[in-house]
């Protein structure tokens, strides 16, 4: 019998590096640097998270600042669509619409330019990873404060354990690795 080579997000998840204590101690970091470095695998993380999505079918890809970007802008290439980025507070210079979200100690804040989307334009927004969710919720809260309607939130990796899926309640969610 022939054996099968294992799936490719076998292979993505084989690919993340686990750096204990980064950046303090009890965090294990997902370092994604190895995966990016395979063309294969940085390729096959891209499709699988557009996986039924078709040119025409986005307006535009949004990615989260900073590892986000690496996602959604190859991800808008592939899709036909533009890309939108949701910063950090004080990086756009534009006029901008603002949300901030609870951090473990203290709080952040996102924002995005105030004509980066269209009304109705149909999105797909995208991160590199689903922690507690205050992220991703506070970027999609920014998407539909510009009319626009969310798709889909696709991560690469999800850590289960934080639920973060319930702070994006409504969204469909999609995500390569989980943990
Ligand atoms: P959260 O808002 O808690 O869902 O955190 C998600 C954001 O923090 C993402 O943009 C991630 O890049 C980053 N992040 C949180 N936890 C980790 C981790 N263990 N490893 C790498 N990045 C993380």
């Amino acid at each position: 019998m022939t054996e099968l080579p294992p799936p490719i997000s076998a292979e993505i998840a084989n690919a993340i590096r686990n750096v204990p204590d980064f950046p303090k101690p009890g965090i294990q970091f997902k370092d994604i640097t190895p995966l990016l470095a395979d063309p294969r695998l940085f390729a096959g993380s891209i499709e699988l998270l557009i996986d039924g999505l078709k040119p025409g079918m986005v307006d535009a890809v949004v990615g989260i600042d900073a590892r986000g970007f690496i996602f959604a802008s190859a991800a808008a290439l592939r899709l036909g669509a533009g890309f939108v980025p949701i910063r950090k507070k004080g990086k756009l210079p534009f006029t901008t619409h603002e949300q901030d979200y609870a951090l473990e100690y203290g709080h952040g804040t996102v924002a995005v330019h105030t004509d980066a989307l269209k009304p109705g334009s149909r999105v797909l927004l995208i991160d590199d990873l689903l922690a507690t969710g205050g992220t991703a919720a506070a970027a999609a809260a920014l998407v539909r404060r510009l009319g626009a309607e969310i798709l889909r939130i696709s991560f690469l990796i999800e850590l289960k354990f934080l639920h973060g899926r319930e702070k994006l309640k409504g969204y469909p969610i999609d995500s390569i690795v989980a943990y």
